[in-house]
């Protein structure tokens, strides 16, 4: 393990020529369903960890392209093998969004609600021991599990 992941969090493209190291510890985890978190990531849905962003270094900065997927969300990825390596929000400027599947160290991470569910891939089910949002601003609790913490807020690459 590289010594800075100790006590950072590492994270990265595939063919490693992007590298992310945040220094600060995540201010909250959820699971997004909306189709943008579905199609660019290729998956049912994206778990979205988000830092300060002031907490984030960029190693290979040179070699990212930028994707801005609306007005609000602005996407970053590996120009050569594709990975999605974080996201911005200008809605919530002071936070990066790095989606969980690229972080390469375990760190101790559990999303803590569902987002945009009226947008759920037909072919899957969220769990259901998770807060659920959605509704029309895709923010609004439509479903209360029985214990659990309490959502968070949205993170950088949610859907506008
Ligand atoms: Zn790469
Ligand atoms: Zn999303």
């Amino acid at each position: 393990m590289d010594l800075q992941c100790k006590t950072a969090t590492c994270s990265g493209c595939y063919c490693g020529a992007v590298r992310l190291t945040l220094t600060a510890i995540p201010t909250s985890v959820i699971n997004c369903h909306c189709s943008q978190c579905r199609r660019l990531g290729g998956a049912a849905y994206t778990t979205w960890v988000s830092f300060p962003r002031a907490s984030l270094q960029v190693q290979g900065e040179e070699h990212t392209g930028r994707f801005q997927v609306t007005a609000n969300v602005e996407r970053h990825f590996c120009r050569y093998c594709g990975t999605h390596v974080h996201s911005y929000d200008s809605r919530m400027p002071e936070l990066v969004g790095v989606s969980a599947g690229v972080i390469q160290e375990s760190i101790a991470i559990s999303p803590s609600a569902h987002f945009f569910i009226d947008d759920e891939a037909p072919w899957h089910e969220a769990s259901e021991d998770l807060p659920m949002n959605g509704g029309e601003s895709a923010y609004d609790r439509v479903q209360d599990q029985m214990t659990g913490p309490q959502a968070t807020n949205g993170a950088p690459g949610a859907r506008d």
